[in-house]
């Protein structure tokens, strides 16, 4: 049967539209709009793909790449606050930068669907028609005499406002003397308590805390760095800042490295506002996920504290980003889309028109070099809150300290902490690495216990009586059997984890406290809050950890800090390896000493005289990081250029050799641009993945995206194989 005219999509006038989904495909897509269809720019819409349905942004005029008469209609709008233009616009921009899709951006954004459905209603019961013949009873007078002016509530807040069991109010709602209603639920986020007063702040902190004020009320781009020491109140100083933000009328965003890990962070923002903030994290069920994400995108939610996901959120009052720790690796997102969150919050900041502040204790390299170009400003704050003063920092030579195979903690440090604990003080030792030991070693045969996945060996965790691969997550039961010569008890530990240090100092010190964390040991925010507070509460002598432990504590009775291994982070030929080991030194010795008594770190190291060593010791860390930019600038390396890693993947380990090679051959070369490689990654099988790396690298005013582009768009991957991009790399593994 012939379609009338009216129904069958005219080329020339349909109007139809871009529609982009949040799937990593390459899109938008072009839809028809019905005719009875109001769509604007950022609607959420239902449409039809293949087979089924599915829920994408209108994101713009239709491409006109395909025949208007071969478009399918959209299904149908959905009722929710639009995707805010900022946001499609940061979509946009974060997949250009990172060579992904927008649609694998926007799933980034999109990351809760059933958010975008309007609430479940609540149903409350309100007073009904007079019913003459009600039987009354004292308690169905209360509960009559309660709503005659007070609010209608759901059931069970009526029953217990007024004092009566459940029967009573659904025996009234039965004789048709209460009636339901259904209202919109309460919303979830109560508003921040703006009147109430801060801390009063030192003199170098107001100083800080109204420069940032000034900056919000510019409403404009900015990117301001709080460069203050461990301890001298960087927070109560961004506080202000939110508290400017937020009188103003609009959203502010904190991001925190692993949110779920700082419960005193929450606290602290409780005690100056009144109420918790909205979180975002990893950890959130489905359900915080959609309340927390509908609460962003109908303004709820006025401040949002969150992991660098957070960053996709539909903020649309955006007012204020602040980046707490700015220096921390944590921010790089490795795996799908790869970002780095501190740089992708300031590009969204620049698209809110919003000013950025970032605070560190050791600001990056990168960061530092903008603040001497001038494209940030700094405010320092060189000294600790109260009076407190910086801890004194020595390192112990493990050359001379001549440890017998199973010590690894020296007698100088044992003694500090005797002292220490004897003075009714805590003491913390650093140790990054999870585990009892890295390497298990069969003393017959020479076998090493590998992961059968990985080019990584087995790191044995003896509480658990496991050996575990930290790169896969590949678990098996602590042999006794050497699994290649078949000797029993032949198999030994080799090198220290954190519980080996927790058995040495149980057995050289019986009598004192000890308490161990990682994120082994810490499963989830309550069992590390509820650790912190017997630190606080002085339930522990020593507290034994990883680089969880470095990151914004404050115990104000922990005076020593001793770090178990100092050099571990520096092998490697890793770019930063260097100043990361610099950064989280400084952060775990910034542990010690907070409050009135005065801290001191020890620091067991091989090479006391490396430059990170020696600026520890010597507090000249200006010149440590002249040092690393020169170093830096004559190699041509970030920020002075600019690096890409081409990861080449495949489970078949030729096809990667082909495949990088390949690469190799039609890479790019110019006297800007050079590649390197290709060569087996450090973790040359990961996941059984055969791994093989390029690296591109750039002078600084060559935009990296076409060329890359246009290389890699001369290579077809076969379907075994993969090819990841990594814009800025910092890893190198
Ligand atoms: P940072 O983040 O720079 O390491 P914090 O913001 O954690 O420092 O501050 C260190 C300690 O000093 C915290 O316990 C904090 O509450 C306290 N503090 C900082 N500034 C003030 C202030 N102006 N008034 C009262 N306490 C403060
Ligand atoms: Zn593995």
């Amino acid at each position: 049967m012939p379609q009338s005219d009216t129904t069958t999509p005219d080329a020339t006038n349909a109007h139809a539209v871009s529609v982009m989904l949040p799937t990593p495909v390459v899109g938008p897509y072009d839809y028809l709009v019905p005719d009875d269809l109001d769509i604007a720019d950022g609607d959420y819409v239902q449409i039809p793909l293949g087979k089924r349905e599915m829920v994408g942004v209108v994101w713009g005029p239709a491409m006109g790449d395909v025949d208007a008469v071969k478009l399918r209609p959209i299904a149908h709008r959905i009722d929710a606050p639009p995707m805010p233009e900022e946001i499609r616009r940061f979509v946009d921009w974060v997949a250009a930068y990172t060579l992904s899709t927008s649609g694998a951006v926007l799933r980034m954004a999109m990351r809760s669907p059933d958010a975008l459905m309007p609430p479940k209603p609540v149903v409350v019961l309100q007073r009904g028609e007079i019913i003459e013949t009600l039987r009354m009873t004292p308690a169905r007078e209360r509960v009559l005499a309660f709503l005659q002016d007070g609010p209608a509530l759901p059931a069970g807040d009526l029953a217990r406002e007024t004092g009566v069991s459940t029967g009573v109010i659904k025996g009234l709602v039965e004789a048709g003397a209460l009636e339901k209603l259904e209202v919109p639920p309460p919303p979830p986020f109560a508003a921040p308590d703006l009147a109430r007063p801060g801390p009063k702040l030192s003199d170098a902190q107001s100083t800080a805390a109204q420069t940032l004020r000034e900056k919000i009320l510019a409403n404009a781009f900015s990117v301001t760095l709080v460069d203050g020491v461990t301890g001298s109140g960087k927070t109560e100083v961004y506080f202000e800042a939110v508290a400017t933000a937020l009188t103003e009328g609009r959203q502010v965003l904190v991001l925190l490295p692993e949110i779920a890990l700082t419960p005193q962070w929450l606290r602290r923002f409780e005690e100056r506002f009144g109420v918790p903030p909205a979180v975002w994290h990893s950890d959130l069920s489905q359900v915080q996920r959609r309340v927390t994400w509908r609460a962003v995108a109908t303004g709820n939610a006025r401040i949002v504290v969150g992991a660098r996901s957070a960053l996709f959120l539909p903020f649309g009052e955006l007012g204020l980003i602040i980046i707490d720790e700015e220096h921390e690796p944590a921010f790089k997102q490795e795996d799908g889309v790869s970002y780095h969150g501190r740089d992708m919050a300031i590009v969204r900041a620049q698209i809110a028109e919003a000013p950025v502040v970032l605070a560190s204790a050791t600001p990056s390299l990168e960061t530092r070099v903008n603040v001497i170009r001038d494209r940030f400003q700094s405010l320092p704050l060189p000294e600790r809150f109260g009076g407190a003063v910086m801890p004194t920092i020595t390192t112990v030579d493990m050359r001379v300290a001549d440890l017998s195979a199973n010590r690894f903690v020296s007698d100088e440090l044992v003694k500090a902490l005797t002292e220490t604990i004897a003075a009714g003080e805590q003491a913390m030792l650093f140790l990054n690495r999870r585990g009892y030991a890295p390497l298990t070693l069969c003393r017959t045969c020479g076998h090493r216990i590998e992961c059968p996945s990985c080019a990584a060996w087995l790191t044995e965790h003896r509480f658990r009586k496991r050996l575990q691969c930290h790169h896969c997550g590949y678990e098996v039961p602590s042999p006794s059997v050497c699994p290649s010569c078949e000797n029993v008890d032949t198999l030994v530990a080799c090198g220290p984890g954190v519980e080996r240090i927790q058995e040495e100092m149980v057995g050289l010190l019986p009598e004192a406290r000890i308490g161990i964390m990682t994120s082994d040991t810490m499963r989830g925010p309550e069992s590390a809050q509820k650790f912190i507070r017997s630190v606080e509460d002085g339930d522990l002598d020593i507290l034994i950890g990883t680089q969880m432990v470095a990151k914004g504590h404050h115990f104000p009775n922990l005076t020593l800090v001793g770090i178990v291994d100092a050099d571990l982070g520096l092998a490697g030929g890793d770019l930063r390896a260097a100043e990361r080991t610099y950064q989280i030194l400084q952060q775990v010795s910034g542990r010690a000493g907070r409050a009135e008594r005065p801290g001191r770190v020890l620091i067991q190291t091989f090479q006391p005289e490396h430059p990170v060593m020696a600026a520890l010791v010597s507090g000249n860390e200006a010149r440590f990081f002249e040092l690393e930019t020169e170093a830096r600038q004559s190699g041509g390396w970030p920020p002075f250029g600019r690096l890409a890693a081409i990861i080449v993947s495949s489970r078949d380990a030729r096809v990667a050799d082909d495949l990088s090679r390949a690469l190799a051959r039609c890479a790019p070369n110019t006297p800007e641009i050079r590649v390197l490689g290709p060569a087996p990654a450090p973790l040359s099988l990961l996941r059984g993945q055969h791994r093989r790396r390029l690296l591109l690298k750039a002078s600084r005013d060559i935009a990296v995206q076409p060329v890359l582009r246009a290389w890699l768009a001369q290579i077809k991957v076969p379907s075994n194989a993969r090819v990841r991009v990594d814009v800025d790399p910092y890893s190198f593994l």
